[in-house]
């Protein structure tokens, strides 16, 4: 497995600390607001690499911090006349919420930066002991000049920032570039106690100390969204390094910017998009398959007309899943080779396929997690198992062979953390109207749609073996009005969604 590491700029072989197993650790958000679709683009696509870790054998502990106290926070809260606890707890609460809906597994530890003040000080102690740190009036500062490797991770030149800098001269600050590691309160602000002042911790020392008490240094992968670059992880590892003596993190990924109609989001110019509305008018699944299809570290970029195709695209492929698995129900295998030439033929392709997609999508995902590769793998079996199933499974191996083409898709796309194909989906799809159909039709008590249709169709076939033609067509005619038609089929009667 090969990966692209910021910090030596190139796609390193990925050799974990400790073998099998993965420690990880991704910047998550500061609580002031809902996410932007921007932001749900990081955290899915390392949700995705942690989802493939894990299926390629790996144990991965991933950790993501709750930043819950900030200016920010303290700004709205201030703003809305409410306190800082309450604007961080509500947008903690949305931003899981937010999560959820879009299919992004929790974190094996979600550090919360306000319940970790302590391991804050005592690193900022640790700092302030080796000369690294200094005090000026309960505000405490990192010396960036004490750091030799500063601007190692983003490639930037100490005197360079210096003259570029727009860096407000605060007179108390011994250089320019220092930052903030601990900052006094001011009255009705939120507080902890520390040696240097009742405070409250910078934002950078939080990640540093966070990370170390729950992974250790180093640990080997930090990530998080290439905006995060400069200056924040540029601080944790000046901050972590310049106290441990140890490397803090051996691999750095960073997810690629996101743009809306290839124009930079903002909200200035009114095309910024919370996550939370996208998801009104789509479908979560929709707008994984679409995000995926761009390789993380690339811009990716966001459109109505894309998130259609991508909703095509999805809807092509569990209708594909949906098929094959009535395919295989519906099959009339015979026994003693008298399954016609034709169908062995289509299994050996199918089974090649098989075999080619897992390549493909282990040696795509293998290369610094391409999930476009993947995809693509996915769809093309998706397309030549469809065109295997034309007519009814009559060949034992071809059968096999479907069975085996529909667990892959499933599996694989699972990986990716788009689920399809199960029944409680299929179920789900089905509009309840169809029990109340039922109900009046044939007499059906029951609460579940697909059950409803089974009843439906045994009706249709009672009465069309008693040459009851229009209580048969009554049947189809109530299932056309709520959008479904009757497929005969050599193997079988089924009802399908109209176009
Ligand atoms: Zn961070």
């Amino acid at each position: 497995m090969r990966l692209y590491n910021t910090l030596t700029r190139q796609k390193e072989q990925f050799v974990p600390r400790a073998p099998g197993k993965v420690a990880m650790y991704i910047c998550g958000p500061t609580v002031y607001n809902h996410i932007h679709i921007g932001n749900a683009r990081t955290f899915l696509s390392f949700d995705v690499i942690r989802r493939y870790l894990r299926w390629s054998g790996f144990e991965v502990t991933y950790v993501q911090n709750i930043t819950d106290v900030d200016d920010k926070i303290i700004n709205r809260a201030r703003e809305e006349g409410r306190s800082p606890a309450e604007v961080a707890a509500e947008y903690t609460e949305a931003f899981i919420a937010a999560m959820h809906a879009l299919g992004i597994e929790d974190p094996d530890i979600r550090p919360r930066a306000t319940a970790e003040i302590p391991a804050m000080v005592e690193l900022i102690g640790c700092l302030i002991g080796s000369g690294h740190a200094y005090e000026v009036d309960g505000d405490v500062y990192f010396a960036v000049r004490s750091f030799e490797d500063y601007g190692k991770l983003s490639g930037r030149d100490i005197e360079q920032m210096q003259s570029g800098a727009r860096v407000e001269i605060d007179p108390r600050k011994r250089d320019p570039l220092d930052f903030a590691l601990w900052k006094a309160a001011k009255p009705g602000e939120p507080s902890w106690d520390s040696p240097w002042s009742q405070g409250r911790p910078g934002w950078h020392i939080e990640c540093s100390a966070m990370s170390a008490k729950y992974l250790g240094n180093p640990f080997d992968i930090h990530a998080g969204g290439d905006d995060l670059v400069f200056p924040h992880h540029e601080n944790e590892i000046a901050q972590s390094e310049a106290c441990s003596h140890t490397t803090f993190a051996n691999y750095w990924l960073h997810g690629g910017m996101l743009t809306i109609d290839r124009e930079k989001m903002s909200k200035s110019e009114g095309n910024f998009l919370l996550l939370k509305d996208v998801l009104q008018h789509v479908r979560p699944q929709a707008l994984r398959l679409l995000m995926l299809q761009t390789h993380y570290r690339s811009p990716f970029d966001y459109s109505a007309e894309r998130l259609q195709e991508a909703t095509v695209a999805l809807e092509r492929v569990e209708g594909a899943v949906r098929n094959l698995e009535w395919t295989i129900e519906n099959a009339a295998v015979k026994l003693g080779g008298s399954a016609s030439d034709d169908q062995s033929e289509k299994a050996l392709t199918l089974i090649n396929r098989i075999e080619a997609t897992r390549k493909q999508f282990k040696s795509s995902m293998d290369d610094d997690f391409n999930t476009a590769g993947a995809v693509a793998a996915i769809f093309e079996l998706v397309t030549i198992a469809n065109s295997s199933i034309t007519e009814t499974l009559q060949s034992a191996l071809l059968k096999d062979a479907v069975t085996v083409a529909r667990q892959t898709i499933v599996e694989l796309l699972a990986v990716l953390g788009v689920v399809v194909g199960s029944d409680e989906d299929r179920s789900e799809e089905l509009p309840q109207e169809l029990v109340t159909l039922a109900a009046e039709m044939a007499g059906y008590s029951g609460d579940k749609p697909a059950e409803a249709v089974e009843t439906l169709l045994a009706v249709r076939r009672e009465a069309r073996e008693k040459k009851d033609w229009a209580r048969a067509d009554a049947v189809r005619d109530g299932l056309a009005t709520l959008g479904f038609t009757i497929e005969d089929t050599a193997a079988g009667t089924r009802v399908v969604r109209k176009g």
